[in-house]
């Protein structure tokens, strides 16, 4: 069994309902839940002018091998209608691994680390919420230290309805 680390994102629809939704077709894939983040409220990045994202760390233990987690994961997003209209786009949901185990992988396809991790808030913030000593297998600093050494965009704990 790998410990990994799940990023999960919605910013369409029921949000809230979504990472719901995610979480469960996880745990049908072969990922069990250990720990979950709180929900955030997140301010876009990359294209602005679209709704704000509900975002969620989850931490998981599978005995799926990265390619697996990634294709489990696609079929996820399809199954829960996203489509890839605008890329960074509003989306349905959108499912990143972060960290599988303390392995570092590099293909087409996947890597891991995720490789815009360390400037997102919006992953930092829950990873440091639920595994602030968990220490980043490429630059050996914490989620912490990471966290604290960011500055720009707004996240803020979620505690609503969507
Ligand atoms: P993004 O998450 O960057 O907004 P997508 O979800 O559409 O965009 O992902 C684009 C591609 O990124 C996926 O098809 C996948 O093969 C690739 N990818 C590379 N590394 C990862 C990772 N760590 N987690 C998830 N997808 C990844
Ligand atoms: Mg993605």
């Amino acid at each position: 069994m790998k410990t990994v680390y799940l990023a999960l994102g919605a910013n369409l629809g029921r949000r809230e309902e979504a990472l719901e939704t995610a979480r469960r077709l996880l745990e049908r894939e072969g990922a069990r839940i250990k720990r979950a983040s709180a929900l955030y409220e997140t301010e876009p990045m990359e294209v602005t002018g679209q709704p704000w994202f509900l975002n969620q760390v989850v931490e998981a233990e599978t005995a799926l091998f990265p390619l697996q987690l990634l294709s489990r994961i696609n079929r996820i997003e399809v199954e829960m209608g996203r489509r890839r209209v605008v890329p960074k786009g509003p989306r349905t949901i959108d499912i990143d691994i972060l960290f599988y185990g303390r392995f570092t992988i590099v293909s087409p396809k996947l890597t891991v680390p995720h490789l815009r991790f360390r400037e997102r808030r919006f992953v930092l913030a829950p990873m440091a919420e639920i595994a602030p000593d968990f220490r980043d297998p490429v630059t050996r600093k914490s989620m912490r230290e990471l966290l604290a050494a960011l500055s720009g965009q707004t996240v803020r704990k979620w505690a609503g309805t969507a």
